[in-house]
């Protein structure tokens, strides 16, 4: 099965990756990449990578010091550091090449771009730094792991097996998204994931935040800042915030929050004009309601991709990879984390790269320890 959609993700590919076509749909289900030259490279993964974590036995190991598996901000880092600690790194590029940068559009809060930069366009100048210095960048998805003992195995796409002395882990976290049809449509036109990457367009405007939980507030009150009026969009009838967040907004003048309301649909021509929602759904006296916003933000929750490293690592109750504070180190010796699926709390880019560096120097450093 090959689906090819004209969306803004795949476009930016079609951009990045000269020659070559690439759509993610429902990446968390499918993956289908095609490259115009050599048919052979079509690749259909139908199910969730990562809820598969079988080794496959036939198949014969590629041996490297060190691999990355992802390739945003973090993994592309700690790529660029590795290559130049002469690590010869592989790095996987995963399920969404380029990771979350790629769904958004300006980047004008990671240092040393005054004018800004979009997403995508920083993420292939990411990608030519790491090549620049010899990193064994290719397409694939890691679908499995045996950490039981040194040297690690990482399953590439379900067939190919790496064998590496060390495995920098840089696979991100996904932004949960409410599954609208409309949401989809007006993505990178008025609906994002982050305020503090796209707050800044919606100057003066007014938005929506939907959520009740820290991120949900802390998003509310980061755009309070700057525009007009803030809508927080809440389905229970309670903030499942911390109390000091829900003080801060209920202090926030221009914050105002909709109780027991749900998100039916987004509506305007090109870009959000409005939002419908549902107030006391399922209830006898639900009713429709019709609010003018420019910005509609989603703030319930992120997923951390750490699903295949699960029963090897220790993960906090959501998923995220436990590190050392202050390192990239995991449980394991050798296994490092970094980028958005070991941090909850920050998850920027120049965050995620500034671990991605962390990764690397820890990674050498083991590798020095062990005389290789
Ligand atoms: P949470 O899981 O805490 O909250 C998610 C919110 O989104 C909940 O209010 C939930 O509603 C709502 N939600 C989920 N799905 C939907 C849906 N389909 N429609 C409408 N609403 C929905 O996620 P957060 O990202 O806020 O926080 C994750 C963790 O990170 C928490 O432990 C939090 O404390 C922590 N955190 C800490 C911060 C800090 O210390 N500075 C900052 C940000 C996060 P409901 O309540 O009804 O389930």
């Amino acid at each position: 099965m090959l689906w090819i959609a004209p969306c803004g993700l795949n476009n930016c590919h079609a951009a990045v990756y000269k020659n070559k076509i690439g759509t993610f749909i429902d990446y968390s289900l499918l993956w289908i990449f095609k490259n115009n030259e050599d048919m052979s490279l079509f690749k259909t993964l139908d199910t969730k990578p990562g809820i598969k974590n079988d080794i496959p036995q036939e198949s014969e190991a590629e041996r490297v010091k060190c691999v990355v598996i992802g390739s945003g901000p973090a993994g592309y880092t700690a790529a660029i550091y590795a290559a130049r600690a002469n690590l010869k790194p592989l790095l996987f590029k995963g399920i969404q090449p380029g990771g979350q940068l790629t769904t958004t559009t300006e980047v004008e809060n990671y240092p040393g771009y005054p004018d800004g930069i979009t997403g995508p366009k920083m993420m292939e100048d990411l990608e030519k730094q790491a090549a620049r210095f010899g990193t064994d960048i290719r397409w694939g998805i890691a679908t499995g792991v045996d950490f039981s003992k040194p040297p690690y195995r990482v399953v590439i796409d379900e067939k190919q097996v790496v064998e590496a002395d060390t495995v920098i882990i840089a696979t991100g976290a996904t932004a949960q998204y409410l599954g609208l049809e409309t949401e989809d449509k007006y993505k990178g036109s008025g609906v994002s994931a982050c305020a503090t990457c796209d707050g800044f367009f919606y100057r003066g405007k007014d938005v929506a935040v939907v959520g009740g939980g820290d991120t949900a507030c802390e998003e509310a009150l980061y755009l309070a800042g700057m525009c007009r009026k803030v809508y927080l969009i809440v389905r229970k009838n309670f903030l499942r915030a911390s109390v000091i967040m829900q003080q801060r907004v209920h202090d926030a003048h221009n914050i105002e929050v909709l109780f027991e309301r749900n998100t039916r649909e987004l509506r305007g021509d090109q870009v959000v004009e409005e939002v419908v929602l549902i107030r006391r759904k399922g209830q006898p006296d639900e009713s429709e309601e019709i609010i003018k916003i420019d910005g509609f933000f989603l703030a319930i929750g992120h997923t951390p991709n750490s699903e295949i490293f699960k029963p090897y690592l220790e993960t906090d109750e959501t998923g995220y990879i436990k590190t050392i504070p202050g390192t990239s180190k995991t449980n394991l010796p050798g296994v490092f984390a970094c980028g958005d699926v070991q941090d909850k709390v920050y998850r920027q880019a120049v965050t995620a790269a500034g671990s991605g560096c962390q990764a690397a120097i820890d990674a050498e450093r083991y590798l020095g320890h062990l005389g290789g």
